[in-house]
């Protein structure tokens, strides 16, 4: 069992106020692997403390010394890159290579594209030419970032690098599910060097740690990625303080398969949602398809579906692996089940265990013809390997369909007709649109409309999260 127990806080491994523990499971044999602690109101407040203190001077370094710091920080991720997958792999069952060569990549990929926004960002700005004011951008100052378990590291460094970036201090709270990712990448800040008190993280869960964070005084900002649900909990408790609250929430993305796509359009979509076991915040679970198609893709889905792999997270390959917990499992199960109940025909998968595999949370890759956005399953996010399939007949009526829900993080649309593809996308009401299976470049905005949340995450955008924007006139 590995002992995960202490908390960083100002430069060094600590141990916690109080005893106060928690396992973390591995989801392929539902056994404890490791025990980490789960903090209280004294670590949050010593953390912020020292967030606090380490902010007076951290503010004031220029931006070449912080893109030293990042720069050495990069160059440890790459030297420890297969750890990171180990630890990924291990604390949410993803298939090694799942978790090395996306999910481990990712953090890299966004490392890489933050060094390179920062070199190019003005914190200084001349207003215009006629006039003599200026525009400043300055750190906003200590930040609680808390964090999912769906995609660990990419997560993480979404929000600590732009907060390192910009000049702000910070305290992480990682998922108390798969916190192990959290604390090597802690490991690897604390080997770059950053002087101390700039990153500080506090294991916790939501109700403890995540709510002390949401309403501390001396937090300015809490930037949060999870469910829409947790969402609404922080901003009611950051509420009091008026702190800039930043949310990254779930997802019901709709993907437009038109009777004009390419040929493995349907394919490549069963792909999309199965990997990463269906839980992704922008998995396009609903798929649209025109009605003169609708046979043929209806066949291609249920033979893809069929195909992918469910197994082990430590053997080689392109499967998936389980889902994350037991509770997880239960829900994703229950809303199978309830597809079931409710009328739609289940054309591929369902509830029982996947072959040979009898512990672990594994679901097998799951389809649904016949759904209506008035069923469960077309309204809630699963966050498992499950698709609905929905016939259609115009483009009004598949954008309606789409855009009928609380959500709006990721939509998809597949068409060769290129005026087509963006006139729909315009109508799309969400954060992203993917055309063609096209992936969105490093760099880009990164966020929801609606019930997904109100922050962007990525690039530019990124950076301008934890900044105070100052105006700044010139001599009379
Ligand atoms: P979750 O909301 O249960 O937990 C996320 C984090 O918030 C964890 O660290 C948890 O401890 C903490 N938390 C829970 N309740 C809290 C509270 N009341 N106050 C403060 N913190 C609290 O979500 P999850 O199950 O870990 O992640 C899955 C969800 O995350 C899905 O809904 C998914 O769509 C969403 N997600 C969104 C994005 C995005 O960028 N929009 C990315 C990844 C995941």
């Amino acid at each position: 069992m590995l002992n995960k127990k202490k908390f960083y806080i100002n430069g060094e491994w600590v141990n916690p106020h109080k005893e106060d523990n928690c396992e973390v499971i591995n989801p392929c044999n539902e056994d404890p692997f490791a025990v980490i602690s789960l903090g209280s109101k004294e670590d949050i407040d010593k953390a912020v403390k020292s967030a606090k203190t380490a902010f007076i001077t951290w503010k004031e370094t220029s931006k070449e010394q912080r893109l030293n710091f990042l720069k050495k920080l990069l160059s440890i991720y790459k030297k420890r890159f297969s750890e990171m997958a180990e630890a990924i792999s291990l604390e949410m069952g993803a298939p090694i290579n799942w978790a090395s060569d996306v999910q481990t990549a990712s953090g890299q990929t966004h490392l890489e594209d933050f060094i390179l926004r920062l070199k190019n960002f003005k914190f200084d700005e001349h207003f215009d030419e006629k006039s003599n004011n200026h525009i400043y951008y300055e750190p906003i100052g200590v930040c609680g970032l808390i964090t999912p378990w769906n995609w660990p590291i990419n997560q993480i460094v979404l929000k600590v690098i732009p907060a390192f970036a910009t000049g702000c201090t910070m305290i992480l709270k990682p998922s108390e599910i798969a916190p192990i990712s959290g604390m090597l990448f802690t490991e690897m800040i604390d080997e770059a060097g950053f002087p101390k008190g700039v990153f500080n993280l506090v294991n916790g869960d939501g109700a403890g740690v995540g709510t002390q964070i949401s309403s501390h005084p001396n937090i300015d900002m809490v930037s949060f990625t999870g469910s829409t649900r947790a969402g609404r909990l922080i901003s009611k408790n950051a509420s009091e303080t008026i702190k800039r609250v930043c949310l990254e929430l779930g997802g019901k993305g709709g993907n437009i398969v038109f009777a004009d796509s390419y040929k493995d359009a349907v394919r490549d979509g069963i792909r999309n949602v199965m990997s990463n076991s269906g839980q992704s915040c922008d998995a396009p679970t609903r798929m649209l398809v025109e009605k003169s198609i609708y046979e043929r893709a209806v066949k291609d889905a249920v033979d893809e579906a069929n195909k992918i792999q469910v197994d082990q997270a430590s053997k080689k390959g392109d499967h998936i692996g389980p889902v994350i917990s037991k509770t997880q499992y239960n829900k994703i199960i229950s809303l199978i089940e309830s597809g079931i109940t409710e009328g739609a025909t289940l054309a591929a998968g369902g509830p029982e265990l996947p072959n040979g595999l009898n512990k672990g949370y594994f679901i097998k890759p799951t389809i649904f013809t016949d759904v209506t956005n008035e069923m469960k399953i077309g309204k809630e996010e699963i966050f498992g390997p499950v698709l609905s399939i929905i016939p259609f007949e115009t483009e009004d009526e598949a954008v309606k369909i789409v855009n009928d829900t609380s959500y709006g993080l990721g939509n998809y649309l597949q068409t060769e007709d290129k005026e087509k593809a963006h006139r729909v996308a315009k109508k799309l009401r969400s954060g992203c649109v993917y055309i063609n299976g096209n992936p969105a470049d490093a760099g880009t905005p990164f966020g929801g409309y609606r019930q997904s949340g109100n922050g962007r995450e990525g690039g530019v955008w990124g950076l301008e999260e934890y900044l105070e924007v100052k105006t700044v006139t010139g001599w009379r």
